[in-house]
């Protein structure tokens, strides 16, 4: 596994030409808007690693 999952997600799952998520079709067939929850979720822990790193150092 990865050490940063959201970087992976953010790499698989983006915008496709229809506005739905390339990753949530490839993965599962399932046709979701971008961004998807997973973007969502990946986003807001990435700004979260992101403003810990900055406030606490290097971890
Ligand atoms: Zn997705």
């Amino acid at each position: 596994m990865s050490e940063h999952p959201e970087a992976v997600i953010l790499a698989g799952h983006v915008r496709g030409v229809d506005d739905m998520c390339t990753g949530c079709r490839a993965w599962w067939a399932r046709l979701t808007p971008y961004p998807c929850w997973q973007v969502e979720w990946a986003i807001s822990r990435h700004a979260r690693t992101t403003t810990a790193r900055f406030l606490g150092g290097a971890r």
